[in-house]
Order: C-alpha cells, then structure tokens, then sequence
C-alpha cells in the first residue's frame, strides 16, 4: 500500500517537473551536471523547435485563405504632438484625410488626449518608404511582428479573434457596462477550436560535454507538432454577399446545406470587421462597436433567442398531424374573435391554405385540438389532460433541437426556450390555466424562444422530411473530418410523411396570394418553399422573419433571417432569404431583381 503511494508520488512528481519546464519555452536551461560513471561535467540544455507560423490557418469550404499568421509592420508615433501630419501624410502615401482618419481609428476612445500613444499598422510596402527617410524621422518607431491576419472583411461573427491577441480590446471592454458579456462571448472558432489550431513547440534536452558533443538526453525530449488548418463549411463569397444584405441592421441570416449541417453563411448584424478585435490601430471602430446601441458584437445566431412568430406554425402543423389533432384536410374557420388574422383571405380550407395565408385563428385551433384533447377518452378538456397534452406537444418540439443547444462550434450556444406545464403553474399561479390563457404558442409568440441556429436548423429539418446533422462550422481539421458529432444523424419524433404535407403549403406562401409571393424565384426555375413571420413586440416595432429552401423537392440550402424591429416578414426578411438561395444555386442574381438587390443593400447600409 505505502509502496504504491510513494509510486505514485514519484510519477506525479515527474510530470509536475515537465510540465514546469514546458512553462517556459523560450529559455535555455544551462545547469552543469557530473557523469557518475566517467566524472566529467556535462551541461544541461534544453532546445526549443517552433515556428511562428505554427499556429494553423482558417480556410473557407473552396480553400480560400481567411486567417492566416502574417508579419506584420507597426508604425509607433511619438508621444508628443506636434506631429507633422502632412509630412506624415506624404512618407507614408496618404492623402490628409486618411491620416487624420486612421490616426482618429486608432485612438482608444473618442476624445482621447492627442498625446496618447498612436501605432498604425502599415503595408510592407509603406514600411519600406518609412525605412528608406528613417534619418529624416527619428520620432518614429518602425517595428514588426507575426500577427493573426484576416484576408475578408466578412465573418467576424465566425471567425473570432485569438484570446492573446485582444488583450488591448479586453482592456478596453472593462470600461463599458457590455464589456465582460462581449469578453465571454465572441471568440469565434478561433477560440472553439484553440487546442487544434495552435500547435505544439518541440523540446529537446541534450547533455553536452565541454566541446559541445552530446551525451544523450536528461529528460524526454517532444516533438515538434505544426497546429492542424481549419476548413470551414462557411462559403466566403456567399457570407460577404449575404452581409451586405444585412449591413447595419440588427439580426442575423443562416444559411445551412440540409444534407449535412454544414453552415454556408452565418451573419450576425449590424455586421463589422474580423480584423478590428484585434488589430493594434483600431482601437477607436472598437470603442464604438463597444458603445452601438444596436450591440455588433453580440453573436446573434448562436448566443440570443428570440420569439420565432409564424414560422413556427410549421412546426406546431407537424406535431398536430403526428398527434392525430389535425389532417392535411382540416378545415377552420377565420374567427377573428379567436385571435386576429392580419391577412383578408379566402377561407382556409385545409392545411396548405392555413400556411399559404398564416392564418392565425387556423392555427390556434390545431393548438387548441392538441391541448384539449384527450385521446380514447370521453373527458375532454380537464386540468390534467392540458398538462400531459402540453408536455407531450413539448416532448416533441424538443426532438427539432430546441431548449436545448444543438452544439454548433461555437462558445456558448444559447438553448433557447420551451415553456413546460410547470411553467405555466408557476407563471399563472394556479394549476388552472386554460388553453386561451397559453394559446400564444399556437402562433410562435409569447414564452418560446429560438436562435437562429435553431430557425435555420427547423427549415433543414422540413427540408428533410424529418431529421438533421447538427449546424457546424468545420467540415475538416487538417486532414481528418469534422468533430465526430457532426457526422451523428438526429431524427425527429415526427414521421416524415407529416413533414412533407408542410411542402405544398410552404410552396403556396411564395405563389400568388401566398405571403411572400413577391419573393418568388419562379422566373428562374427555381421553387422556394418558404414561410414568413411577423412577431409582435411590445417594446417597438415588429420583428421580421422568415424561414425557407430550395429547391423544393431537392432541397440544396436551408435560410432562417430575422431583423429585429424589421417590420414585414415578407417584406423585409423574405427578399433577403430568397436572394441568397439564388446566389447560391445559380451564382448570380437575375437582372429583374437586381433594382431590389440595389435597394436592400442600401437599406441594409443605412440600418433600417
Ligand atoms: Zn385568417
């Protein structure tokens, strides 16, 4: 027993000694040791193998370069003032705006004294002009470094920033009330994928003899491992078209292939740069990014969970039909005296018109078939069943990945929300609630909330007649595959048969009467099935939304887009939604919708 112990100890020992000297990989150790055998003195040293460019790259799904480690050319300017800005200016190339910019980008916040120390990062071509008139500049500081370097001004929200590289944002966050929740929150795969990416550095541990010949090893020497690239699911054309649509509205569009999970585009508005994290002159476009009442840097997609609308009457259909409540043939009436109808339409007759026309009143009353029933039994509507029934429709909402997090490569996914019976007891204050006290879920309102990855996961899963890979965002590290979870398929509780009775009607919402009809991709052979929402909010205006794929009985791409106080789901969120499906399924947008395009992007540039 002390025996083993002391085994033990011993082992524990020796891995905190190695572990003590793999703390400190810059120094050569220089103890001098004696042969026992020969008595000659031999040296300890320990060699260090890196790189610096061994951290791995980040490439998007066709193998463009995004992040990569780069040398990088820092320009310090003196501390005291007066600077010469039009010489400045004229050394550097810069006409006097972009100086009085630039040098205004890089001040830590608005107002900052003009004797605060300014660096500019610089080309390698404006370095060698600064190094060529150095003897005229002695003021300056010209030095360089490796640094993470982004080769897109698109996928911020994706991309992230290396955690020892933001130090100066860190700082800089503590002095807004925001600062610790965008700290914890926006790392990006950068961050997610950290132990894959960064690499290991090589330790050798030679015993040399006074002429420097080496006398084997005093402790295990470690390979030398080169960090692993990242290949992303993230088409990088696709993602800066689809920011561009977004620009600095608040919200966020996802773009998903159903087949398989994997994220074409994943934008988070307003949208900014992936370099001005940590970039070393952008300290100013940080701060305001910090103060935007509008909160850029809260990864939208993944971290915030909001009410879905009537988008999630798809998904309420599903469970009805599954349950037995409703059949794709169900009749109701639009009572308005039920819940109001914003839409005038012809009666719904069945399913597929319910959807093309979101009726409300029709889908309150497949709710209302669902909570109030009782199955194989004469008592109908009692305090009981309305909590088994609303548990079981929970049961099965559950298996589309919601109030839960799917797992997507990100930090900190948001699970979202289902309210439970207990819930309502709770909420409600008695075990008494009815149907009419809840029916708000009937229409994706009220207590249920979804992420946007959960919106675009939800049209994958219809577009699948019933089952989906997690959304990631890495479909390869270095040469193996994605993380093995992502190759896992989840099935829903729903049967397919039921998904496909949702077509036909998401269909009718992009033809003729249907609510997105003026979003049709018709004329260029492609059939959308998509749904829109409007969600109501008591706080300000609407919230657009609206899910969809295409094509419809082969479905390529899968889009959830959401604007926050966006107004019409039809009219804001569709056209966006639509665009980025024909821009992935043809390359190119048709010249009949290319006034709109021109029209979204300069609303999305203005935020509204
Ligand atoms: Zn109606």
């Amino acid at each position: 027993m002390r025996t083993a112990f002391t085994r033990w100890g011993r082992l524990l020992l020796a891995s905190l000694v190695l572990l003590a000297a793999c703390s400190s990989p810059d120094h050569n150790t220089t103890t001098p040791t004696q042969d026992p055998k020969t008595g000659e003195v031999y040296t300890k040293r320990r060699v260090v193998i890196t790189d610096s460019l061994i951290r791995g790259r980040i490439l998007d799904r066709h193998d463009s370069v995004l992040v990569d480690t780069r040398l990088v050319f820092l320009l310090k300017l003196p501390r005291r003032p007066p600077l010469d800005t039009l010489a400045l200016g004229q050394l550097l190339g810069w006409d006097s705006t972009t100086v009085r910019r630039r040098i205004a980008e890089a001040l830590p916040y608005p107002g900052a004294r003009p004797q605060t120390r300014v660096q500019l990062l610089l080309t390698a071509k404006e370095a060698q002009r600064v190094r060529r008139d150095s003897a005229e500049w002695p003021s300056l500081l010209l030095s360089q470094r490796h640094q993470r370097t982004y080769t897109t001004h698109a996928g911020a929200a994706v991309l992230g920033y290396l955690g020892s590289e933001a130090q100066a944002f860190y700082r800089q966050a503590q002095r807004y009330r925001r600062g610790r929740f965008y700290r914890l929150r926006n790392g990006g795969v950068e961050a997610y994928y950290n132990g894959l990416l960064k690499g290991r550095h090589g330790y050798l541990h030679p015993l040399l003899d006074a002429k420097g010949q080496q006398h084997g090893t005093w402790a295990k020497d470690t390979t030398f491992q080169q960090g692993q690239d990242l290949h992303l699911t993230i088409d990088v054309k696709l993602q800066a078209y689809a920011e561009k649509l977004m620009g600095n509205r608040k919200g966020y569009l996802v773009a998903l292939d159903p087949c398989t999970g994997e994220i074409l585009a994943y934008v988070s508005g307003p949208v900014y740069d992936p370099a001005t994290i940590t970039a070393p002159d952008q300290a100013g476009v940080r701060a305001e990014l910090l103060e935007h009442e509008n909160m850029p840097l809260l990864n939208r997609p993944a971290m915030l969970a909001n009410p879905p609308g009537s988008v999630f009457k798809l998904v309420n259909a599903a469970v009805a039909l599954q349950l037995g409540a409703i059949t794709p043939a169900t009749a109701f009436p639009c009572d308005q005296s039920l819940v109001s109808c914003v839409h005038h339409h012809k009666p719904a007759t069945n399913l597929t018109l319910g959807l093309k026309y979101s009726c409300n009143p029709y889908f309150y009353q497949v709710m209302q078939n669902l909570i109030n029933a009782v199955p194989d039994s004469l008592v109908a509507d009692t305090v009981a069943a309305r909590h088994v029934n609303l548990a079981e429709w929970r049961r099965y909402v559950r298996s589309f990945g919601l109030d839960s997090v799917l797992g997507v490569d990100l930090p900190r996914e948001a699970p979202g929300f289902l309210p439970t019976p207990e819930y309502y007891d709770k909420a409600r204050r008695t075990r008494n609630w009815n149907y009419r006290s809840i029916y708000s879920l009937s229409i994706g309102q009220g207590e249920i909330n979804l992420t946007g990855l959960q919106m675009a996961n939800m049209a994958a899963i219809i577009a699948n007649r019933g089952w989906y890979y997690a959304p990631h965002l890495v479909r390869a590290v270095g040469k193996g595959g994605p993380l093995p979870r992502f190759t896992e398929k989840h099935h829903t509780l729903i049967d397919s048969v039921h998904f496909a009775a949702l077509v036909p009607g998401m269909v009718a919402v992009m033809q003729k009467g249907g609510t997105a009809d003026a979003s049709s991709l018709a004329d260029v052979g492609i059939t959308v099935a998509g749904k829109t929402g409007t969600v109501q909010n008591d706080e300000g205006d609407d919230h657009a939304a609206f899910v969809g794929f295409a094509p419809a009985d082969k479905p390529k791409i899968a889009v959830a887009v959401y604007f926050e106080n966006g107004g019409f789901g039809a009219t804001a969120a569709a056209p966006c939604a639509v665009m980025v499906m024909e821009k992935h399924l043809r390359g190119y947008i048709a010249p009949k919708r290319k006034r709109w395009e021109k029209r979204i992007q300069s609303r999305a540039r203005h935020g509204y």
